[in-house]
């Protein structure tokens, strides 16, 4: 084998196809690839995040209503033993008490019971900044021991030197979480800043774990 390349660029210059959604665990794909999810506080700027990684506008769709499909929906890319998982968002302040909950179990069961699950990468509003929510689920994430990065959205909403400030106080609130990897990489779908990063980044997981 070739040394692997971990720019990701060649990752990502491939066609990339939704597979399925998964509603509970009993449908998802074999462990046969790593896996690398999205996760984040409905609006967050998910689907505009991953489908500008992919550079597919519409494979990846927004599910702002409230009490909408709670699954994870797979990703793939031929000959590469990697899927990209979206997960359902939260943190929606009306949804309906039974769908917070089928959100909690499916999540729950997903973190504790995926191996291949090499990372979370769990996406942060840059006007918001980590939220009581946000860290409900990072405390979820170090009890599944399942290692999660902080990826700021939106960096184009805020000024230079508060995204400065706000990258070094999300990275100080991470010392505290067992399973945070430390670097925190700030994005903008919009200006495609620190995309390339964020490419590479996901090129470095799949390396090291394949
Ligand atoms: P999701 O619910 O997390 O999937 O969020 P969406 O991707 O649908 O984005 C929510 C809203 O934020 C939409 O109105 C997007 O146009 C906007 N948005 C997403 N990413 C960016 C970004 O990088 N910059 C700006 N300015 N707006 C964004």
């Amino acid at each position: 084998m070739t040394e692997p390349d971990t720019s990701g660029e060649w990752l990502f210059e491939r066609p990339w196809h939704f597979l399925k959604s998964a509603p509970a665990l009993e449908f998802l794909p074999p462990v046969d690839r790593v896996e690398v999810a999205f996760a984040g506080r409905s609006n967050v700027g998910k689907s505009s995040l991953i489908n500008a990684l992919l550079r597919q506008n519409g494979l990846a769709r927004t599910s702002n209503t409230p009490g909408r499909t709670q699954e994870l929906n797979y990703f793939l890319t031929d000959d590469v033993p990697l899927y990209l998982v979206d997960m359902p968002g939260y943190g929606f302040a009306k949804a309906p008490k039974d769908k917070v909950e089928a959100w909690t179990e499916l999540v729950f069961d997903y973190l504790r019971g995926r191996p291949t699950l090499a990372r979370v990468l769990l996406l942060i509003d840059s006007r918001h900044g980590l939220k009581p929510v946000d860290q409900t689920i990072m405390e979820m994430l170090d009890a599944a021991a399942v290692s999660y990065q902080v990826v700021l959205t939106k960096a184009d909403k805020i000024k230079a030197h508060e995204l400065n400030t706000l990258i070094e106080s999300t990275a100080r609130s991470l010392k505290s979480h067992a399973a945070a990897f430390p670097e925190v990489i700030a994005t903008s779908s919009e200006k495609g800043t620190g995309i390339a990063e964020l490419r590479a980044a996901i090129a470095t997981i799949l390396a090291e774990r394949s």
